[in-house]
């Protein structure tokens, strides 16, 4: 492929992905902002992980085709494409009741939450205090 060609595969899958979050009951799940500090850091971390080859993908992406794909904070060393999004990694007892930001434990107060990355939504469980310096920080 060339690359005009792979640009447009990459935009289109971008859109296609702000729309599904912006589309965010079909996720049941809460649009958050990347601009939280500790998200930044998180997904910084994250893109390293990808950089170093420490990130499997499920055997539908490809590098030289972009499309949607999804990946769950909470355990990012796994990226798959939505037919696969069922075999992301559940949270165990600990990590569902844990916040993916500041790392607390806070029993029945995690929000679920997606944040947008290109063409990757990354599924994240936020808490009481660092949603509303989330909310806060919106632009
Ligand atoms: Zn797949
Ligand atoms: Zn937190």
């Amino acid at each position: 492929m060339n690359r005009a060609a792979l640009d447009d595969q990459l935009a289109a899958a971008t859109d296609e992905q702000g729309a599904r979050l912006r589309r965010g009951a079909e996720l049941g799940l809460e649009p958050g902002e990347t601009n939280h500090p500790k998200l930044a850091e998180a997904i910084l971390k994250w893109q390293q992980q990808v950089l170093t080859g420490r990130v499997r993908p499920c055997g539908h992406l490809l590098p030289d085709a972009p499309q949607p794909a999804f990946v769950a904070l909470w355990d990012p060393s796994r990226i798959c494409c939505l037919a696969c999004i069922s075999r992301l990694p559940e949270p165990d007892q600990i990590e569902a009741h844990s916040c993916d930001l500041c790392r607390r434990y806070l029993r029945g107060q995690i929000t679920p939450s997606v944040v947008q990355v290109g063409p990757v939504l990354l599924f994240v469980g936020v808490c009481p205090t660092c949603w509303n310096e989330m909310q806060a920080g919106k632009s």
